[in-house]
């Protein structure tokens, strides 16, 4: 690890990579909003690790298999790679408290707001949270970036509008911008990152 660690865009993934439909509990009902695989594009033309992290209690909650939650993530690089975008890294948290399967239950340390998934993304490829950026469609989101040293980015896809509406006014947290969508957010992530250097 001779390399300095470098800054990544974190992605939450539904509603901020996919539309909002619930659990994504067949390959159906995964469908990438408009203009994500051009954000991606452009943080891929500009070296910035892009990393999806994502709660995923319905695999806790036995509402679908792990097999399942690997087509719907080949589906989405399928569909990215067809625009010639990727994603850098994928860390799913499959946990809940109070999950159905037993393999599942428990008080995690990665489930969003927790920062677990950022965490073990910084180890392993090599990351610096403190530079990097946290998009999402939910308070939890942000709350998760701002716990991880990162700068929060609001998407109103998904539940954004919501919860910039009606839990936001309620926190203390800010996002540090409020993007239309992951392109507007990728846009004005990258001016700030050559603005910070
Ligand atoms: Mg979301
Ligand atoms: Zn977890």
């Amino acid at each position: 690890m001779s390399d300095k660690s470098r800054p990544a865009v974190f992605l939450d993934r539904d509603g901020t990579i996919n539309e909002q439909m619930g659990y994504i509990n067949h390959l159906s009902r995964f469908h990438l909003l408009p203009g994500v695989a051009e954000a991606v594009r452009l943080l891929n033309d500009r070296q910035v690790p892009v990393v999806v992290v994502t709660n995923q209690s319905g695999l806790a909650r036995g509402y679908f298999p792990p097999e399942l939650l690997d087509e719907v993530h080949e589906k989405m690089a399928g569909q990215l790679a067809q625009k010639g975008a990727h994603i850098d890294g994928l860390y799913i948290c499959p946990h809940h408290p109070e999950a159905k399967e037993e393999q599942y239950r428990q008080e995690c340390c990665c489930r969003k707001p927790k920062t677990g998934l950022l965490e073990q993304a910084a180890v392993e490829m090599n990351l610096d949270l403190k530079r990097s950026f946290m998009v999402g469609d939910r308070w939890s989101d942000l709350k998760c970036a701002v716990r991880a040293g990162a700068t929060p980015v609001l998407v109103l896809t998904g539940y954004g509008r919501g919860d910039l509406q009606y839990i936001g006014p309620q926190q203390e947290i800010r996002p540090a911008y409020v993007a239309d969508d992951l392109l507007g957010a990728a846009r004005w992530i990258i001016r700030r990152m050559a603005a910070t250097g």
